[in-house]
């Protein structure tokens, strides 16, 4: 049940400081660029975000996930990520690399000594803007929610450029087919948060689940199916990582199952009339 999930009613009461405090100032105002463009919709232990976010270091990127626990382990993670990254910045003067400049009030200044290292590490929320370099996991989050509700309460229409549902649990059984993360009325709201020439990308493991998911998109009139290595996908790193990033995806491949993959564009609202 997520009776417990609390969702801001609408998406300017969401205060995105808290999941990327590099990227927004104390009034919860991004200093610049766009709001969160990537989701992972059951993004499990968060393998995809962890892959694409030194991709794209100037891209939000956010996992959802209803699990509690693992929610955790992909917050956790990220600290860790954030705090290894920084170390790793803190050891390149030893190296021949120069040591950046930290004069500019709006570039990050590196952390002066060991000290101030023990105390990121005591208390994780201590990560904040100040310590972060774009580049150094600072774009990826996760919010523990459920993917299947409440998304326009989360982003804007038309916020989204990219929107993953990588090996969803498949709910065999026909009447539970609504509890399918995809299906004819979710598209609605998927369509409504993603903008655009904004691409789903959808794998599994399951034929049967896939053939559901693979048809329902395709059916709808605000998405275009898109053929793999060509057009717009061509050269998309994102198709690579979809395939392999995730331990689902990573598990599949040591069964040595096969992965059917999709993926569309969303296409411009009709004009009306
Ligand atoms: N995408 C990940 C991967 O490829 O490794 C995880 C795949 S796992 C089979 C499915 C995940 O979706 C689980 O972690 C589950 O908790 C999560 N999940 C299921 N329903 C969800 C929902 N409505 N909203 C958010 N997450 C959900």
């Amino acid at each position: 049940s997520d009776h417990s999930l609390q969702y801001p009613s609408r998406p300017e009461e969401m205060n995105w400081g808290t999941i990327f405090p590099h990227f927004y100032d104390r009034d919860g105002e991004r200093k610049s660029g766009e709001g969160v463009e990537f989701a992972d919709v059951g993004c499990g232990f968060g393998g995809l975000l962890m892959q694409l976010a030194p991709l794209f270091p100037e891209k939000l990127m956010l996992g959802l996930e209803i699990r509690v626990h693992v929610t955790q382990y992909v917050h956790d993670k990220i600290v860790a990520l954030r705090l290894a990254a920084e170390r790793g910045r803190l050891e390149q003067p030893s190296s021949t690399e120069p040591a950046e400049p930290s004069t500019s009030t709006d570039t990050p200044t590196a952390v002066e000594d060991e000290e101030d290292i023990d105390e990121l590490t005591a208390n994780a929320q201590l990560v904040s803007s100040a310590h972060l370099t774009p580049g150094s996991y600072s774009n990826v989050g996760v919010l523990r929610a459920n993917g299947m509700k409440f998304l326009p309460n989360f982003f804007h229409k038309h916020q989204l450029s990219k929107l993953f549902f990588l090996f969803p649990d498949p709910h065999f059984k026909s009447r539970k087919h609504k509890a399918r993360i995809i299906s004819p009325t979710l598209l609605a709201e998927y369509a409504y948060v993603l903008r655009p020439g904004g691409i789903v990308y959808i794998i599994t493991d399951v034929k049967e689940l896939y053939d559901w998911m693979d048809k329902h998109l395709g059916e709808h009139p605000l998405f275009k199916r898109l053929v793999k290595d060509e057009g717009v996908l061509k050269g998309d790193p994102c198709v690579e990582a979809v395939y392999t990033a995730t331990e689902e995806g990573k598990k599949v491949e040591r069964n040595r199952g096969d992965k059917w993959f999709s993926a569309f564009e969303r296409l411009p609202d009709p004009i009306e009339e």
